[in-house]
């Protein structure tokens, strides 16, 4: 039998690292499908707003279960379009989770209305329904869940709450397309739900994004958002010989290329692959790591399939004589692109200064982040990248035990 790894001498004391090359925590695949379809645009006469635009949203509704589906040139851009179309401005608020990356909590301000946070839940770090209702006022607009590391948020309580109170949910589900809830694919439950194209995502066009609904006037508005505020495009008007065109809103340039659409509509082709290859590496964490004693696997509740964009763990602090800077560190040394996700948005310096929060307020958040630790999950991995990862965590805990 092999010698236990927690005997090995640790790469950052000066040992041999688990494996030689870096392991990062996410990255794409392109095979030469990907590549010839990007070929076919760049030699085709639109290269942007034009075929392949139309044909991504309409792939993309199919696979979601919504009726429309608007693509923009970031998730970002599709978070500030989704926060327009549901009519967010100065004197709103919108309710978000702290647990996410900060532009979810950004495009609330984009729009000049203000972020209000509500805490997490200590299983799934998504947003606590609860805390939710709490922080509802006069003022509040939107709710923005986010499906953190691809587990759905609790939607339907948020839903009915909104439903109560007339507001509009705009899912953010960057982490989470393919994932389903209750049986249902996200991506058709919000009013608005938001998707990522970046290349850590399950599926990429180098920067991209897209909200689906099933409202056609908040697809219309989205549309107007994503071209400068003009009603129609300029295909349509190329294809009837026009000229005249109106801009009746202040939008943006957030349009998404013909080449990233693509890109994106043959990457589509392989979410499922992706999603199951993601599942297994999920499935193959849990059942090695599960008896560290210590550590803290990601939740997962029975209304949820979740898309594992991530894979997050937290340790009892009391279970090991190291901090999470150390053991963070110690894994890095052993190749394995351990990440942090996320430093809790309140706690950043612009939202301090601007909110005058001190980082103690969402104190469920606050506690989890102190321990969390992102091992790497992407489709691309091998089994031998999985047996690393699970390898390197196994030496490292069990050193620090
Ligand atoms: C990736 C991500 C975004 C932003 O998407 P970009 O395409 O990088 O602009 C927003 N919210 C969450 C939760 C994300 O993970």
């Amino acid at each position: 039998m092999a010698r236990a790894r927690s005997e090995e001498k640790l790469a950052i004391e000066g040992g041999r690292p688990v494996r030689r090359t870096f392991l990062p925590y996410g990255h794409q695949s392109i095979d030469e499908e990907d590549i010839q379809a990007v070929v076919r645009v760049l030699q085709s006469d639109w290269i942007t707003t034009g075929p392949k635009v139309v044909e991504f949203e309409e792939a993309f509704t199919g696979r979601v279960d919504a009726k429309h589906a608007v693509a923009f040139s970031s998730g970002t851009a599709a978070l500030h379009g989704a926060a327009y179309a549901a009519g967010l401005q100065p004197g709103d608020e919108a309710i978000t989770t702290p647990m996410t990356f900060c532009a979810t909590a950004n495009c609330i301000l984009y729009q000049g209305a203000t972020p209000v946070f509500a805490d997490v839940t200590a299983d799934t770090l998504n947003i606590n329904p609860e805390d939710v209702a709490s922080r509802i006022t006069e003022k509040t607009k939107a709710i923005i869940p986010v499906d953190y590391a691809g587990h759905p948020a609790d939607l339907d309580p948020i839903r009915e709450l909104a439903e109560e109170r007339n507001l509009i949910v705009i899912e953010d589900a960057c982490h989470a397309l393919g994932a389903g809830y209750k049986g249902k694919q996200v991506g058709g439950i919000c009013d608005m739900t938001v998707f990522s194209f970046h290349p850590v995502k399950h599926i990429t066009t180098g920067e991209g994004g897209m909200v689906t609904t099933d409202d056609a006037d908040m697809a219309a508005r989205l549309r107007l958002f994503r071209n400068h505020g003009i009603e129609g495009d300029a295909r349509q008007r190329q294809a009837k010989g026009q000229w005249y065109y109106e801009m009746v809103d202040l939008g943006y340039n957030y349009r998404l290329t013909d080449i990233g659409c693509a890109l994106g509509q043959s990457q589509l082709k392989k979410l499922d692959q992706n999603l199951s290859r993601r599942r297994e590496i999920a499935a193959c964490y849990n059942a090695a790591l599960k008896d560290i004693h210590g550590i803290i696997l990601p939740t997962v509740k029975k209304e949820a399939l979740p898309a594992w964009h991530l894979y997050p763990i937290r340790f009892d602090q009391s279970s090991f004589r190291a901090g999470r800077t150390e053991i963070f560190a110690a894994l890095r040394a052993e190749n394995i692109g351990v990440n942090v996700h996320y430093i809790p948005v309140h706690t950043h310096p612009f939202y301090q200064k601007r909110f005058g929060y001190h980082g103690n307020e969402y104190p469920v958040a606050q506690a989890a982040y102190e321990t969390l630790i992102s091992l790497p999950m992407f489709h691309g991995m091998t089994d031998q990248d999985a047996e690393n990862v699970i390898d390197a965590t196994e030496k490292v805990f069990g050193h620090y035990a």
